[in-house]
């Protein structure tokens, strides 16, 4: 009997539904036997449960541990707290990994380069630990937490990573300014280094990586940052390639997976149809790698960037005049040809 794998879907709100959609009918079209478990997570359901994480998203994920998850909206300067970042802590998924890659076709300011970075992101602490308070009227204080363990683990898995068949690890930091936090961060960085000598090991404050991230792009390799420097970089590095439409991520712990795209909900373009599902499949192509199945993750890539190379179904977003559907429709179609 062929074994199908549960794995909980959230496809979350905004734009969410309609890419996680997409990626499902993508995935499916693989022939890999998926169990999804849908579960609704959206800013309604929050505000109905008086939770960010409510039990029945948690329910889920403990019992699949894997998880394909669309944007939630988190409102701005107010209301509930992140519901990404509750749900990074509480399964402790540490490694935020987004890889950054030129697609064929999409036409970008820096098309006649290759680029291919993958960034590695603290996910649990640095200034997203929510430790904030008014001191007196007017006055407020943002703490920001650097420890050893989460600075260590990260470091580890960026190597870890980068030994299979990389060649650089870039750490990004402001140990000049933070002495102390950014400056445990670094030392940590320096220290899992001397265990890999084989992986070439630079530094850059993060300003100047900022810059030399539009300069030269082609020149990066693995990027290894705390948490705010790594969802800053990540969206940057996304407008070198053509945008945060097809930008994928993965949320890493020792047990457990997260998959998701870097992008929000993105709420100016919801309801139309013309997301661009690129992102969700390739974090779809990242889970199916994780569950070992090679065949079909490479399936779901090849089909995608075939699309791409071809150039008559791609999103508005990367300069095409497909919606959602058209674009899934040519993929699902690849996959089956
Ligand atoms: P966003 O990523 O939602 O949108 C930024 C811009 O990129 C918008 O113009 C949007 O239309 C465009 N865009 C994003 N994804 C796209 C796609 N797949 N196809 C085509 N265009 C796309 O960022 P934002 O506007 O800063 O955030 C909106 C909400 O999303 C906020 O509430 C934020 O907190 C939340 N958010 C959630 C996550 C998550 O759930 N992991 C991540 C980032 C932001």
């Amino acid at each position: 009997m062929e074994v199908s794998f549960p794995v909980t879907l959230i496809p979350g709100d905004g734009i969410g539904p309609e890419v996680a959609d997409a990626a499902v009918r993508a995935v499916n079209a693989t022939g890999v036997k998926i169990d999804w478990d849908r579960v609704e997570l959206t800013s309604d359901v929050i505000l109905k449960a008086g939770q960010v994480l409510p039990k029945h998203v948690i329910d889920s994920l403990e019992h699949t541990h894997i998880g394909l998850k669309g944007p939630v909206t988190t409102p701005i300067a107010g209301g509930f707290s992140s519901v990404n970042v509750a749900l990074r802590k509480r399964m402790d998924l540490f490694a935020n990994v987004r890889p950054v890659k030129t697609l064929p076709g999409v036409k970008t300011r820096f098309m006649d380069l290759h680029i291919d970075m993958v960034i590695f992101r603290e996910n649990t602490e640095d200034v997203y630990s929510g430790l904030e308070h008014e001191i007196v009227k007017d006055v407020v204080e943002s703490l920001k937490i650097i420890t050893r363990t989460a600075s260590i683990r990260i470091a580890r898995s960026a190597f870890t990573f980068a030994r299979q068949g990389r060649k650089k690890v870039t750490a990004v930091h402001k140990a000049n300014i933070m002495k102390l936090s950014d400056g445990l961060f670094l030392r940590c960085c320096r220290e899992v280094a001397s265990e890999y000598p084989e992986i070439e090991y630079k530094e850059l404050i993060v300003d100047n990586a900022a810059m030399q991230l539009v300069v030269r792009p082609e020149t990066f390799d693995v990027l290894l940052l705390p948490n705010l420097y790594g969802d800053i970089v990540s969206d940057l590095a996304a407008g070198l390639v053509g945008g945060l439409g097809i930008v994928p991520g993965a949320n890493i712990g020792e047990k457990d997976a997260v998959f998701e795209a870097v992008h929000g909900s993105a709420p100016d373009i919801a309801g139309r149809g013309i997301a661009n599902p690129t992102a969700l499949m390739l974090s779809s192509v990242m889970m199916l790698g994780h569950i070992g199945e090679r065949d079909a993750a490479d399936k779901l890539q090849g089909a995608v960037e075939a699309v791409y190379k071809e150039g008559r179904h791609l999103p508005s977003d990367v300069g095409g005049g497909a919606t959602t559907t058209e674009f899934t429709d040519a993929v699902v179609r690849r996959i089956e040809s």
